[in-house]
């Protein structure tokens, strides 16, 4: 199939994109294209204006500012893969990033395209909660932060208004241990579930943990109970047992063709099991 007409717009710069963007509410930002343009072709959507935001170079950069990585909205994924400062910076989101699709998809997509996108099995708006990430939109009314967690508000339904694209994500950086847990059905596919987790301990006690579940629920879930079951205890199994239960019960899994809601709710509390352990192991 091939998409319904549109009118399409390469923007050079940001105020062009914004400008473009502005009075039509359909319209759609094309950045890697990895998500969009298959949604055009099988027409699952249909807006009457495409605005390219690829020659938009102020949306690519990645640096290290006042403790936090500033990431341009259009920086591709490989670069965050490849980069040491991600590495040093923010592993669990390094280690993430390799569990998005193939290469050829972390050449072209982008993290705000991901983040956008708002897939809720997708790795990347999970690390973005479990870290505290916070977002920068410009619209026609100017530009506002809006915290990660406020920002996904069911499957691919964001805090975005019409008008509004995603300019700057920040991420604050983290030490201590971090892992990434995934069932998937063939390597590299979406996640079933998912579970990313950082792990700060003093001596054998936990002084942070975060933890976040994709693939069980309407939108990504940061499992509250689950961390404040493991800060100021010493991470014994009985203690990671019990965190991964409450994260279990904090997900609300969909009942699909792909898993039933029973078996991701158990592979939560297991990959939560397996995430704590290894965090803690780095920490
Ligand atoms: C075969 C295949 C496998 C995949 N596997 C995975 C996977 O394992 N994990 C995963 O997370 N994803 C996966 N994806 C999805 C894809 O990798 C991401 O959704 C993609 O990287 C999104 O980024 P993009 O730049 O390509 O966005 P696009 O496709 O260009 O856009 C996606 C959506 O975001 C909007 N958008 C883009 N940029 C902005 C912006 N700056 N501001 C506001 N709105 C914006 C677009 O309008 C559109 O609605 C897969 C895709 C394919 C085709």
């Amino acid at each position: 199939m091939k998409a319904a007409p549109f009118e399409y717009v390469r923007a050079a710069s940001l105020d062009e994109a914004v400008e473009a963007l502005s009075g039509t509410p359909d319209a759609r930002v094309l950045a890697g294209g990895q998500s969009l343009v298959p949604l055009l072709n099988l027409r699952q959507v249909r807006p009457t204006l495409v605005v390219d935001i690829n020659r938009v170079d102020e949306l690519s950069f990645l640096r290290k500012e006042n403790g936090q990585l500033e990431i341009g909205a259009l920086t591709r994924h490989r670069v965050l893969e490849t980069s040491e400062t991600v590495r040093s910076e923010a592993p669990l989101l390094a280690e993430a990033i390799g569990y998005v699709g193939h290469p050829a998809i972390r050449n072209r997509g982008t993290l705000g395209g991901s983040l956008a996108h708002a897939d809720p099995a997708a790795e990347l708006p999970a690390v973005m909660i479990a870290l505290d990430a916070g977002f920068t939109a410009r619209g026609p009314q100017g530009e506002r932060v809006i915290a990660a967690r406020d920002f996904f508000l069911g499957p691919h339904r964001t805090a975005l208004g019409p008008g509004e694209l995603l300019t700057r994500i920040s991420v604050p950086s983290h030490r201590g241990g971090w892992a990434v847990e995934q069932l998937s059905r063939r390597s590299r596919d979406l996640a079933l579930v998912a579970v990313f987790a950082t792990v700060t301990l003093s001596g054998d006690v936990c002084e942070t943990a975060r933890i976040a579940v994709a693939g069980a629920g309407p939108t990504p879930i940061r499992a509250t109970g689950a961390e404040e079951a493991l800060v100021g205890r010493a991470l014994t199994d009985d203690v990671i047992a019990l965190a991964a239960e409450l994260a279990a019960a904090a997900t609300d899994p969909p009942d699909d063709l792909h898993a039933p809601a029973d078996y991701r709710r158990e592979m939560a509390a297991v990959l939560t099991r397996r995430a704590i352990s290894r965090a803690k192991e780095g920490a």
